[in-house]
C-alpha cells in the first residue's frame, strides 16, 4: 500500500506528487489520460508572475452591462452557462467589491510572487530547459488613452507588489516585435513572467521528472475510487491500487468528484478556447492584445491564439464567436497563416467564488484531500500550492494553510 494516491495529472496534481515525494512518501500519480492532456495542456502557457490580484467581476453597473454585452470579448455568456453557475456567481461578484478583493489579492499575491522560483528548479531537474522562452509577457493596446490607464494601474501594481515593468511606446514594441504588422499606441512588458513554448509538454517533464525520482504513474478513473478499510482504492489499467490518503486534482472536474463524498463546491467554470497558426513570422513572447481579450503565444505548435472566458455549462457545443473576433484581430497583428487545426481546443479554467485556489481534507472523510481551484492560474500556481498542501498534509499549520482551506469553498 501507498501513502498517497494523487488523481488527475494536470500541472495541480503532478506538482503535488513531486511536492509529497520530495518529503518521503511514497507516491502514486493517477489520471484518465497522459499526464497534462487537459486545461494545463490548452493554457496560454505563462507562469505570470505579475498575476497578483485575481480577476474580479466589474462592480460598476455600466462596466457589467459591457461586460455582459461582450464589448471587448472578454467574455461570453448563455443564458444555461449563467443560471446554471448563479450561485457561484453572485458569490464572485461579492467579492470583487474593492474591499474584499484588496484583501484576497494579498494572500493571491504571496502565492503568485513564489512562482517563478517554485518552476525554476523544477524545470531544470525536469530538464525542460528548451520548452522555456525568455522572461516577459507584453500586453498592448491600440489607443493611446486606453494605453495611458493602463499604464496608471500598471504603475500602482509595480508600487504595491513590487514587481517590474517596461513600459514600451509604438516604435519600441515595434523593434522588439518585428513580426508585428500592426501600430499600437504601446504596450506592457511584465518582466517577472516566464513563457513555456509547450505546457502540456512541461507537465509530462514534470510528471517523468516525479517517475525518475521512483514514484509511479497510472492510468485509473477518479470514479472508481473507493474507501477501503485503512484508506482508499482507485482501480486502472493495472489493477487496484490502494494509498492510505488520496488527493484529488482533478481541476475543473474536482467539484463533481467530490460530491459522492458529501462535499459540494461552487464553481464558476471560464471556458477558454485556442487554436494554432503556422505564419512565417511569429512573437517573440507571448502578446495580449487588450481590445478583443486574446492571447496570442508562440509555442511549438505554431502561434497560439487563446480567448476570454465564456460562461456555457462544461459539455455546451464548441461557440467559436470569441476565437473569431481573436482571429481577425491576430490577422490584423501578424502573417497569420492558415490554422493547424480544423476544430479548437477548449478546457475550463476552475475559478471559486473566493478566488483562491483550495486544499484541504474533506469533512467526515479521513484521508480524502482536495487541491483544484486555481482558475486563470493554475499553469503559474500548481507548484507553489503543492508545497503548501504538503505541508498541510504533513500536519503543519500556518497562516496561508488556514487561508487557502477547502471548507471556505463548500456550499
Ligand atoms: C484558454 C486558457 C488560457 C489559460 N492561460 C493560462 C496561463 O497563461 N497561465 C496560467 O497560469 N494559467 C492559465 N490558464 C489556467 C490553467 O490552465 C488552469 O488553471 C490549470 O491548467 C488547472 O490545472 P489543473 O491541474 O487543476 O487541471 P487540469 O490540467 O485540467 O488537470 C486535471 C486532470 O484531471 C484529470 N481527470 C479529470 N477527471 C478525471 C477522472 N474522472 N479520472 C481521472 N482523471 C481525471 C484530467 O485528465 C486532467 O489531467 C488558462 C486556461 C485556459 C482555459
Amino acid at each position: 500500500m501507498s501513502d498517497v494516491i494523487v488523481l488527475g495529472a494536470g500541472m495541480v496534481g503532478t506538482t503535488t506528487a513531486l511536492a509529497l515525494q520530495a518529503r518521503g512518501l511514497d507516491v502514486v500519480l493517477a489520471d484518465r489520460r497522459e499526464p497534462g492532456r487537459e486545461t494545463s495542456y490548452g493554457n496560454a502557457g505563462i507562469i505570470q508572475g505579475e498575476a497578483m490580484e485575481p480577476y474580479a467581476l466589474p462592480t460598476n453597473p455600466v462596466e457589467l452591462i459591457r461586460l455582459g454585452l461582450g464589448a471587448d470579448n472578454a467574455v461570453r455568456w448563455t443564458l444555461g452557462g449563467v443560471l446554471g453557475q448563479a450561485g457561484a456567481l453572485l458569490r464572485y461578484l461579492g467579492n470583487s467589491r474593492p474591499a474584499r478583493h484588496a484583501a484576497i489579492s494579498a494572500i493571491y499575491a504571496q502565492l503568485v510572487r513564489e512562482a517563478v522560483a517554485r518552476h525554476e528548479p523544477l524545470v531544470e531537474a525536469a530538464g525542460a530547459g528548451n520548452l522555456m522562452r525568455p522572461r516577459g509577457f507584453r500586453q498592448g493596446w491600440r489607443g493611446q488613452r486606453s494605453f495611458d490607464a493602463a499604464l496608471a494601474d500598471a504603475e500602482r501594481v509595480v508600487k504595491t507588489y513590487g514587481i517590474e515593468i517596461e513600459a514600451l511606446d509604438g516604435d519600441a514594441l515595434a523593434r522588439v516585435e518585428p513580426g508585428l504588422t500592426a501600430r499600437y499606441a504601446g504596450a506592457i512588458d511584465w518582466k517577472d513572467c516566464w513563457a513555456c513554448a509547450d505546457p502540456g509538454g512541461l507537465v509530462a517533464c514534470y510528471a517523468a521528472l516525479f517517475e525518475a525520482r521512483g514514484g509511479t504513474v497510472l492510468r485509473a478513473d477518479a470514479g472508481t475510487l473507493t474507501r477501503t478499510g485503512a484508506g482508499w482504492r482507485v482501480t486502472g489499467e493495472t489493477g487496484p491500487t490502494e494509498a492510505a490518503r488520496v488527493v484529488l486534482a482533478l481541476g475543473p472536474w474536482t467539484p463533481a468528484a467530490l460530491r459522492p463524498f458529501g462535499a459540494r463546491v461552487p464553481m464558476v467554470g471560464k471556458r477558454g478556447y485556442h487554436l494554432h497558426f503556422k505564419g512565417e513570422r511569429t512573437l517573440n513572447l507571448p502578446f495580449m492584445d487588450t481590445d478583443v481579450s486574446a492571447v496570442m503565444s508562440p509555442m511549438r505548435d505554431g502561434l497560439r491564439v487563446a480567448t476570454g472566458a465564456e460562461l456555457v455549462p462544461m459539455d455546451a457545443p464548441v461557440n467559436r464567436s470569441q476565437l473569431i473576433k481573436a482571429e481577425a484581430r491576430a490577422r490584423e497583428m501578424f502573417e497569420l497563416g492558415d490554422a493547424v487545426e480544423a476544430e479548437p481546443w477548449f478546457g475550463t479554467r476552475p475559478c471559486l467564488p473566493g478566488m483562491l485556489p483550495v486544499l484541504g481534507e474533506v469533512p467526515d472523510q479521513p484521508g480524502l484531500w482536495a487541491h483544484f481551484g486555481h482558475g486563470h492560474q493554475g499553469f503559474t500556481l500548481g507548484p507553489v500550492t503543492a508545497e503548501i498542501l504538503a505541508a498541510a498534509m504533513a500536519g503543519e499549520r500556518s497562516e496561508i494553510i488556514a487561508a487557502l482551506d477547502l471548507r471556505h469553498a463548500l456550499a
